[in-house]
């Protein structure tokens, strides 16, 4: 059986853990924390929404965040201190920005199977996530936010997302806590929320059962790998191990990059 090492125990470590334990591969996650999903994937937006699919690759983004860089309570700050990675990240930002409509599209459509597989998965493991299937609502206060928004749902459309048009009276008949006053929104029913740390946490439960090696507390410092063979060297605050695999998946979140290189 071909022996497999995943390194993270977030949502992507785990997913992918279970997807190759049920390919009937033998699979060791290394997790430097105690338990799975305590970093990125400890808590987010809660948001199981195929209608974010819009990728960001486009000149407003960018305009945005150069604007935002003003302001110290934005939504995302971009840190202008040079470096070679940012540099080139920025380059290869850039050079996205044309397949932007295809990229949009193939996301959602991306999304959705992911969505699909999720759902699945937390019912084949009985992982109680506080999922709330009452659909999401984008909101927009002028016309241009709106009007671009409407462009986007026909991208979304064509990988397979129904969203629709609401009035700001539909808006507040769908949620009526909201108040102000609004263009007009667009409300995707497929759509969901939950808790991310739940349902990574019972999938971690169910790598287990399934025979998945977890090994917690264990930081990996060094990865190396020939045609045929990767080694995974790992600490585990007392001693260092190196393991031999068939093969290696890095799922380190921001860590990813410098094990990867
Ligand atoms: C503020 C915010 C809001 C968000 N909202 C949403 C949302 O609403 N919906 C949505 O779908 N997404 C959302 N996201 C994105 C989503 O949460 C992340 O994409 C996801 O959690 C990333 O998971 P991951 O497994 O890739 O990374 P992580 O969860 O960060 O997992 C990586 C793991 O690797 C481990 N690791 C790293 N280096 C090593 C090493 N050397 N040895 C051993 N272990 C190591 C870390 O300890 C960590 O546990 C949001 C993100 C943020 C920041």
């Amino acid at each position: 059986m071909k022996r497999i090492a995943v390194i993270g125990g977030g949502i992507t470590g785990i997913t992918t853990a279970y997807t190759l334990a049920k390919r009937g591969l033998d699979v060791t996650v290394y997790e430097k924390h105690r338990y799975a999903a305590m970093e990125t994937s400890f808590a987010n937006g809660g948001q199981l929404s195929a209608s974010n699919a819009e990728v960001w690759n486009n000149w407003q983004t960018i305009i945005k965040g150069m604007k935002w860089m003003m302001h110290s309570d934005a939504p995302l700050l971009v840190n202008p201190k040079p470096s070679w990675h940012k540099l080139s990240w920025f380059a290869e930002f850039i050079a996205a920005i044309p397949q932007y409509e295809k990229n949009t599209t193939e996301t959602a459509r991306l999304a959705i199977a992911a969505r699909d597989h999720l759902f699945q998965w937390a019912q084949d493991e009985g992982i109680d996530f506080d999922l709330k299937k009452q659909g999401i609502l984008h909101i927009y206060r002028d016309k241009a936010g709106f009007d671009h928004a409407s462009n986007v749902s026909k991208l979304l459309a064509a990988g397979g997302l129904e969203r629709r048009p609401v009035t700001p009276e539909e808006m507040k008949s769908i949620e009526p806590t909201l108040a102000g006053t609004y263009y007009g929104g667009f409300y995707t029913e497929s759509d969901s929320t939950g808790d991310i740390h739940k349902f990574t946490n019972g999938l971690a439960d169910a790598i287990q059962r399934r025979g998945v090696k977890t090994n917690y507390g264990h930081t990996v410092t060094e990865l190396s790998a020939d045609a045929s063979s990767a080694w995974v060297t790992s600490f585990d605050g007392k001693e260092q191990t190196r393991e031999t695999y068939d093969g290696v998946v890095i799922c380190a979140g921001v860590g990813s990059r410098a094990l990867a290189a």
